[in-house]
């Protein structure tokens, strides 16, 4: 309890303790998820400085919430499904991602792979998050203002693409920026009927698995500044 208070001191609310954590945790264990890295990062990632204070009370409740300008911090469920289906064939080193948002699915990826190159369309958004990870000083994380359809072919190829707004389709780019062996994780359809798909590069081609249905934002056209 003394603990807890002593968060409330810090934070002006309560619902960041270690308990609050605690319970997301053991939530996302029993919604099926078995990585112990990526449940373990997520336990010690503060969600609560990516949303808005007014939200922070909520920001350990597995839900996905408004971030300003349509767009939304992903369900950390989501955030840990994707993330363990990048890791699921072992540890990643250059991982691009496609919708940096607020910068949560950005800053627990930071910590279980070498290094992420992270494209978003808003510059906003981009640069709140850029502040974000510096503050939790993780370092290894480069941004770039640009549509994600084209990717950020100069830095290719990446051994994980992460796509966190659905496509109408697979973009090409994204499939042409994967190395031998590299895994796209993204969800594809529009409106109500969208599917998380993992894609993995083949010696002769792509393996596609489908994942499950997912609702996200769509991913947009060109950049916004
Ligand atoms: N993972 C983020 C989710 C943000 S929502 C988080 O947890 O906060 C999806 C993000 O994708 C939004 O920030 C949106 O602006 C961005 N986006 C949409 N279309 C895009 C595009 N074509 N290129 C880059 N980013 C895009």
């Amino acid at each position: 309890m003394a603990r807890e208070q002593d968060g409330m001191m810090h934070r002006g609310i309560g619902m960041t303790s270690e308990r609050t954590r605690e319970r997301l945790i053991q939530r996302l264990r029993e919604e099926g998820i078995v990585n112990q890295n990526v449940l373990e990062v997520i336990r010690r990632t503060p969600r609560h400085l990516f949303v808005d204070e007014a939200l922070a009370h909520r920001a350990y409740e597995d839900t996905a919430l408004p971030i300003g300008n349509n767009q939304t911090i992903s369900q950390p469920y989501m955030v840990a499904r994707m993330s363990e289906l990048l890791l699921e064939d072992g540890p990643l080193d250059k991982v691009m991602e496609i919708g940096t948002g607020s910068g949560y699915q950005t800053a627990v990826l930071s910590q279980l792979v070498e290094r992420i190159f992270s494209v978003e369309r808003i510059k906003v958004l981009q640069d709140r998050a850029k502040e974000r990870l510096l503050e939790l000083n993780l370092r290894n994380v480069v941004f770039r203002w640009g549509d994600g359809w084209e990717g950020w072919p100069a830095l290719a190829p990446y051994n994980g693409i992460i796509v966190t707004a659905v496509a109408t389709d697979v973009p090409q780019a994204l499939l042409d920026q994967l190395a031998p062996g590299g895994r796209l994780v993204i969800p594809v359809g529009s409106g109500e009927v969208q599917q998380l798909m993992l894609i993995v590069r083949e010696e002769h081609g792509f393996a596609r698995r489908v994942i499950g249905n997912v609702r996200f934002v769509p991913l947009l056209n060109g950049p916004l500044a």
